[in-house]
């Protein structure tokens, strides 16, 4: 990535931070999914088919619109495999064309030098690539050995910052893999991060003694910003709970490829509203419900948005949300008989 295009970068972070930490009503990041469809079948993924067609660009581009218009700083695009889109230059150039951020969140299997110049014009800001394991194994082919070359194009090309993240539990073999993804990361001069995954059914299990050292250390060799942001993960190692305040449906958005909003790809129906009819009353209810899932929630990017409004705003357990609309409803019956 150019220095000056880093610098630019960095300065729109700053200004959407401070926006988000003025005002608590807009969402700050929106996962938005072109299509479901996936090249891999990765044993833990529950997020991908074989079979989806992609979803009509002008569709998509409806959808890019209402997530402007509702104020939204960053869109990353997510699947399946976006990357499988043919439209998908169409869909980051949108983006950027309505003031957000750009990022993309694939498996890097697709990225050819032609293609990397293509996304560099689009105007692509983030992309992340999640590598599970050195060689590929039953459970996931996103592997160093078969993704050193496109890493490689990525390094030469790229005008886009590349993050790798690397990934210990649910399933996989041999945690030392961590360690050797994280290092050639660095080596190549993107930015590293490693993420606790869950199973197929989104629970969490605890590390075991040598998961756990396996990832302090790639935790030391990775992005110094993002450890600072992802304390939750020491508590998630040690299989204990985090008290957290998750704003899924308000900060954070998941917008599947029917185009409803969902709290995230772990808790697919709820809301499951249609994204062109989301109001800021949906906004303001799932700002303040109380997720049951947070204490064991390993979502990174929904915990790191989640800091923003930590120290303000308490939430309310879905019960007493019930509760407060019918006091309102019952409060408002009064005012209309009198
Ligand atoms: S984890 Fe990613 S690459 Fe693997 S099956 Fe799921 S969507 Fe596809
Ligand atoms: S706590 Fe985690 S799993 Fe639950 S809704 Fe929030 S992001 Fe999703």
């Amino acid at each position: 990535m150019r220095k000056t295009t880093f610098l630019k970068l960095k300065m729109r972070e700053v200004s959407f931070i401070s926006r988000a930490l003025l005002s608590s009503r807009h969402p700050v990041l929106a996962h938005l999914i072109p299509m479901r469809r996936c090249n891999l079948a990765c044993g833990y993924c529950n997020e991908y088919d074989h079979t989806s067609k992609p979803i009509n660009i002008d569709i998509v581009k409806s959808r890019l619109d209402k997530l402007a218009s509702l104020g939204t700083s960053i869109v990353t695009i997510s699947g399946g495999e976006p990357m499988m889109h043919p439209e998908l230059d169409q869909i980051i150039h949108h983006i950027r064309q309505s003031g957000m951020i750009a990022g993309l969140i694939s498996n890097g299997y697709y990225f050819m030098p032609e293609r990397i110049k293509r996304l560099n014009h689009a105007g692509l800001e983030y992309l992340q690539i999640s590598i599970d394991n050195v060689e590929p194994d039953e459970v996931s082919r996103k592997s160093l050995r078969v993704l050193d070359k496109k890493l490689r194009y990525l390094s030469e090309y790229a005008d886009f910052h590349v993050n790798i993240n690397s990934v210990i539990g649910g399933g996989i073999k041999n945690p030392d893999d961590a360690l050797t993804v994280a290092r050639r990361a660095v080596e190549l001069g993107f930015s590293t991060t490693v993420g606790v995954i869950h199973d197929g059914d989104g629970t969490l299990k605890p590390l075991s003694p040598k998961e756990k050292d396996i990832f302090q250390q790639v935790k030391k060799l990775g992005n110094k910003d993002h450890a600072r942001l992802n304390w939750f993960q020491d508590s998630i190692a040690e299989g204990k709970a985090y008290n957290w305040r998750c704003r899924a449906g308000a900060r954070y958005l998941y917008v599947c490829e029917e185009g409803l909003v969902h709290w995230c790809s772990q808790q697919r129906g709820y809301p499951g509203i249609p994204l062109d009819q989301y109001t800021m009353d949906d906004f303001d209810r799932e700002y303040k419900t109380e997720k049951w899932c947070a204490p064991t929630c390993t979502l990174q990017c929904v915990h790191q948005v989640g800091i923003l409004d930590n120290w303000r705003d308490p939430q309310k357990t879905p019960a007493q949300m019930v509760q407060e609309q019918k006091n309102e409803k019952g409060v408002g019956e009064m005012i209309g008989a009198d």
